[in-house]
């Protein structure tokens, strides 16, 4: 359907959905040079809500030449800290100020739960921008005294090390987490002196572009950060592209792995956030009403469209049968519904491609023989829902153990000992995120050290922060975003040394 579908609350987004969006580049609002758009829709209804330019490999070009002009000119990356603090803290103070604007966007365009988007996306993404705002004026290089052997003439030296920004980035950004992923990237990369070239997720464009609207009315630099909105094929010319000197991408570990080919051409550094099949392990000595609400917000929390989704959960034999029901009747009070009622806790995935994506794994799992203890299809037969989902009686071979699904699945599979299960949790190809329940203060810290996972939860989940640094072992990634992790991602060291 291509009528535009949504009433939204604000005239600022009345305005911004009523009108065509275009690309951000030098500070400009254009046009695709090919004169292409595309649509988004609503995922709760299918029905088209906004047109958004298609960015070809000349809007890449012309965004690239923007953020290295900028860059070269030197003014923006010898901005001096203080005024680089306020400008980001800025950002972050207009986020907040459009944080209602931010939330309902995003609610539309990416299906989640409107309190979901205001609690955690936004607010995380104005969180975000204030923690690297904090950045600029502590960023230090070390001093030291060598004693150099080759050196043309006798002396004594001095030395010392400087961070400098790694020039021009591309930051390529999945439909997950829009606004937060486009913060994670723009925040660190701006605090450092870096310019950007983002390309936002086809699916969920939206919130992207209206950060661009804020990173313009408070004043940064035109070209320092672009945004160019289009399909995977420019985020491929972005990432081969020889004036771009790093590329940041978050989203699939396909994708990803064309993301390491493509930079092969002038070796650009990299850095990869991709996907994950995580463990949630509940020992029996486990408080089990907190367990089973930490399992349940670990696969459903954003319609298990999560990378550090808690997907496999394994249970202690002695209290499997007991946590399994409780489960059960957790998953059954769940409300499913359009992200813009405020009652609804499972709503529908971002597209109808990811639908037939997760109802394909549903069907597989069942025909191999796994149970679906709850759910186990699609729900209703408008808008892309389907029903959250917990598999028991499964085999470690069964594609839904080993496969990042992206929808509100679960396995719930039993175990015996404490070797045995983080065996277990450590058999897959990813290790972005782990958790486990326990009293015992030791076997958590034990466990803890040897899960093979970025970030191990004890008695929580989805537990994220600026400060933490975040990324994944294994394939689910390189490097680590966030934290003063993200301040190494976007610098380079030099050192310089002198001959007193
Ligand atoms: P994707 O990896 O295909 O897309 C992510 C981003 O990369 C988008 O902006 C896309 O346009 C861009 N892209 C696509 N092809 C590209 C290429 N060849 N070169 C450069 N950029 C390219 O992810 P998706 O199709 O949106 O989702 C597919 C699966 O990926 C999901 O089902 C899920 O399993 C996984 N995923 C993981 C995360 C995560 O945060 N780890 C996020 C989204 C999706």
């Amino acid at each position: 359907n291509n009528a535009p579908s949504a009433t939204v609350s604000s005239p600022r987004l009345q305005e911004f959905l009523s009108t065509p969006q275009r690309l951000f580049i030098d500070g400009q609002w254009v046009e695709s040079s090919s004169g292409r758009t595309f649509n988004t829709y609503d995922p709760a209804t299918g029905n088209k809500l906004a047109e958004v330019a298609q960015g070809v490999e000349a809007d890449i070009d012309a965004a690239i030449a923007a953020a290295r002009a900028v860059f070269n000119e030197g003014s923006w990356v010898s901005m001096r800290p203080n005024t680089r603090e306020e400008l980001l803290f800025a950002i972050s103070q207009k986020i907040q100020e459009w944080a209602d604007d931010f939330a309902e966007l995003e609610a539309l365009d990416n299906g989640k739960p409107l309190g979901i988007a205001a609690a955690f996306d936004v607010r995380s993404a104005a969180d975000c921008f204030r923690y690297y705002a904090g950045w600029p004026s502590k960023i230090q290089g070390s001093v030291n005294n060598p004693s150099m052997i080759l050196a043309p003439v006798e002396a004594e030296f001095h030395s010392y090390t400087r961070r400098e920004p790694v020039g021009v980035c591309a930051q390529i950004i999945p439909w997950n987490f829009p606004l937060l992923m486009a913060a994670w990237k723009i925040a660190p990369a701006l605090a450092t002196g870096n310019t950007v070239v983002l390309k936002p997720a086809e699916q969920t464009p939206l919130t992207a572009l209206l950060l661009g609207k804020v990173l313009k009315e408070v004043g940064v630099p035109p070209g320092v950060v672009n945004i160019v909105t289009g399909y995977g094929d420019i985020g491929a010319a972005l990432s081969s592209h020889a004036d771009v000197d790093k590329v940041a991408f978050t989203g699939s570990t396909e994708v990803g792995k064309k993301i390491v080919e493509s930079v092969k051409g002038n070796l650009k550094k990299v850095s990869l956030e991709l996907g994950g099949k995580s463990p949630n392990i509940v020992f029996a000595d486990a408080d089990i009403p907190s367990a089973v609400a930490g399992a349940l917000q670990g696969f459903t929390l954003n319609s298990g469209q999560a990378c550090e989704a808690g997907t496999r959960v394994y249970v202690h034999e002695d209290i499997y049968d007991q946590f399994n029901a409780q489960l059960v009747e957790a998953v059954k009070q769940l409300n499913i519904g359009p992200g813009t009622d405020p009652t609804s806790d499972i709503t529908p995935l971002v597209s109808e491609e990811q639908l037939d994506r997760v109802v394909g794994y549903l069907n597989q799992g069942k025909t191999d023989g796994a149970q679906a203890i709850v759910g186990g299809n699609r729900w209703g037969d408008t808008g892309y829902y389907v029903e959250p989902t917990v598999f028991t009686n499964t085999t470690p071979n069964m594609s839904i153990v080993q496969e990042e699904i992206f929808g509100p699945v679960a396995i719930s599979i039993p175990f015996s000992s404490e070797d045995e299960v983080i065996t277990a949790a450590n058999d897959s190809e990813y290790g972005l995120a782990a958790a486990l329940w326990t009293k015992d203060l030791s076997r958590a810290h034990r466990v803890a050290s040897r899960l093979q996972a970025g970030s191990v939860w004890v008695n929580t989940y989805h537990a994220l922060d600026s400060q933490l640094p975040f990324g994944g072992y294994h394939q689910s990634g390189w490097g680590r975003e966030l934290g003063p992790e993200s301040i190494e991602l976007y610098t380079q060291v030099k050192s310089v040394t002198i001959a007193l």
